[in-house]
């Protein structure tokens, strides 16, 4: 596993702010809360971020699913909004259920399903995939699809690259890709724009943080999906219909995914530091230095 710290993410995310939604105008304020239980009367849905708010890896936060059973007693629709790429759907709520969260399938919006959406008229592209070598590729319906891995043949002989999880990714792969792109632009689809992802024991390089890289060092623009882009968004409210925008509130763990997001689309925005992205960092420097203001800092989900 490819790893990072916590400060060198967020120097990272800056770096690439200007390919990042722009955030609403700055708000000095925000309120703390103790928990979500705390703003319940405020809004009538819930939009989850699942790493750093759900779980830490694999493992669940302690409480937290009997904080979300709370809000669905009291008639909260609670949406899972994940920047998760790895795994289709039906895997996703495998691991919710069995972490102790009642959820249906159609609580649980990803960023693969957005890049699936939008994936009509490219699904027959010769598809050069960054996966792990596990992955189930299925959902997604590629006519042709080979993993870029150790081989540089796939690396050049592809028309375009999608990248969905980093469990297998190495420096040397990076060169790989890197190397080919230089010689022959290609798309880039990215089906998490995360740089990081909280783990058990550290933080973990996700596909945003290679996405940014080829952006940076060859003539490559990639294509995002997922938070904070409007598409994922936009995929939530359709799952939604007819809800009042102004009592919808997403929370998560990350300034530069979810608290950016909610902010560019215009919804309110709760951050949860204590457990992902922040554990033991300095939230409110990171805030300032950022510029990006959630609406609620909560203590615990
Ligand atoms: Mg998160």
């Amino acid at each position: 596993m490819m790893s990072i710290t916590a400060e060198e993410a967020l120097d990272a995310y800056e770096a690439a702010r200007h390919r990042l939604p722009a955030s609403a105008p700055k708000t000095d304020v925000f309120q703390r809360v103790g928990a979500l239980s705390d703003i319940a009367n405020r809004f009538d849905v819930f939009l989850l971020d699942a790493f750093g708010v759900l779980n830490v890896g694999e493992t669940v936060i302690p409480g937290v699913p009997d904080s979300v059973t709370e809000l669905q007693n009291a008639g909260k629709r609670v949406l899972v909004v994940s920047n998760a790429a790895s795994v289709g759907t039906d895997e996703l709520l495998k691991k919710y259920t069995a972490l102790g969260y009642d959820f249906a399938r159609d609580d649980i919006v990803t960023s693969r399903e957005t890049l699936s959406s939008k994936m009509n008229g490219n699904r027959d592209s010769r598809w050069g995939v960054v996966a792990p070598a596990s992955a189930d590729l299925a959902d997604l319906g590629l006519s042709h699809a080979e993993l870029l891995a150790d081989d540089p043949a796939p690396y050049e002989a592809c028309d375009s690259i999608l990248l969905i999880g980093t469990g297998d990714w190495t420096h040397a792969r990076q060169d790989l890709l890197e190397t080919a792109l230089r010689q022959r632009s290609k798309p880039v689809l990215v089906a998490n724009p995360d740089i990081v992802a909280p783990r058990e024991t550290g933080f973990s390089v996700e596909p945003g943080h290679i996405a940014h890289r080829l952006a940076d060092v060859a003539d490559v623009e990639p294509e995002f999906y997922g938070k904070p882009f409007a598409n994922i968004f936009d995929m939530v409210f359709d799952r939604l219909g007819d809800v009042d925008r102004t009592r919808v509130v997403m929370v998560g763990d990350s300034l530069h995914t979810d608290i950016l997001g909610a902010r560019a689309y215009g919804i309110a925005s709760a951050l949860v530091p204590g457990f992902g992205f922040f554990a033991g960092g300095n939230v409110e420097q990171a805030i300032e230095r950022t510029g990006i203001t959630p609406d609620y800092l909560v203590e615990r989900p």
